[in-house]
């Protein structure tokens, strides 16, 4: 398989469409008024009886299925269960609650729901960040918004700048995955910063904040960085254990006309993933390090 890099162009498009898909999960939550931590049964609930909801565990069947039944017009969604063995009754896992929220994704997103409705077929989804479906990303969107809303998220993202610590605090509060919280709290960061997935010991993605974008600097998908390779090696031997370590911006970005930015300093943070198979990596970088110096100073002695 052949990896094309993509323009800041195809780049903006793909992620406009998974921004309106996270836009429409932040108006439905804000709608019905939810709190945190966000019960997305209950969201389901609300679409009762067009929409049924039931989980069991599916074993590595799948993760959660959508399907239209025609005849009583109405969406079946079926959920795995197989993640909530260590919960407390009547809990669900992360990895549960992503999925069943990653299904009203399709559920509520205009062109999913047609297209089930009319080619009447099932859908099952892995989700999680694990397909490059353009489908599935704008319903992983769609779901990490629902359960990490825009209003009740970014007052808490922006309160400094972003680390390890301020995920797992946000992930504990929203009951939300590592994973999910992150790529969650970099878009909502007012401050220069990505988070990027390593797999087969190459960078599979990176999600960067607008600031960064607004910056020039944009994301490089592919060849793993050399500081990755031990902490990706941990990772693969499912050896637990979190590390940092410090880069520079041409290890993770594309910088295109501002090479003069390839060599300020990112600060890693290395966050293995085994289930997942993924590496993930917390890249930050100081905003004085990348802002523009070339402004006028009036000295206003006219
Ligand atoms: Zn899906």
């Amino acid at each position: 398989m052949t990896s094309q890099k993509k323009t800041p162009m195809d780049w903006r498009a793909e992620q406009f469409a998974q921004e309106k898909a996270g836009k429409q999960a932040d108006a439905l939550i804000a709608r019905m008024k939810l709190s945190y931590p966000i019960d997305p049964l209950m969201v389901a609930k609300d679409e009762h009886p067009r929409l049924r909801a039931g989980g069991r565990n599916f074993g590595n069947r799948f993760d959660g299925k959508l399907k239209y039944v025609p005849d009583q017009r109405y969406f079946a969604m079926m959920y795995n269960t197989k993640y909530d063995t260590y919960c407390a009754l009547g809990e669900h896992h992360p990895r549960t609650r992503f999925t069943i929220a990653h299904e009203l994704g399709h559920y509520h997103i205009k062109h999913h729901r047609e297209y089930l409705q009319h080619r009447r077929t099932s859908h099952a989804s892995i989700t999680e960040f694990r397909s490059n479906a353009v489908i599935e990303k704008e319903a992983d969107a769609f779901a990490a918004s629902l359960l990490l809303p825009t209003h009740l998220v970014q007052p808490i993202v922006n309160r400094g700048n972003l680390s390890l610590g301020a995920i797992d605090s946000i992930a504990g509060d929203f009951g939300t995955s590592r994973v999910s919280t992150s790529i969650r709290s970099v878009q909502l960061s007012h401050f220069p910063c990505a988070v990027a997935g390593i797999r087969n010991g190459a960078v599979s993605w990176i999600f960067p904040s607008e600031s960064l974008i607004e910056a020039g600097i944009y994301p490089n998908k592919g060849v793993m960085p050399a500081n990755a390779s031990e902490p990706w090696d941990r990772c693969r031997m499912s050896i637990p254990g979190e590390s940092e370590a410090g880069g520079e911006i041409q290890d993770w970005f594309q910088t295109y006309q501002k090479e003069h930015l390839d060599e300020v300093y990112v600060h890693e943070e290395y966050i293995p993933i085994p289930s997942m198979n993924t590496l993930l990596v917390l890249l930050t970088i100081d905003e004085c390090d990348i802002c523009e110096d070339d402004e006028v100073e009036d000295s206003g002695d006219w």
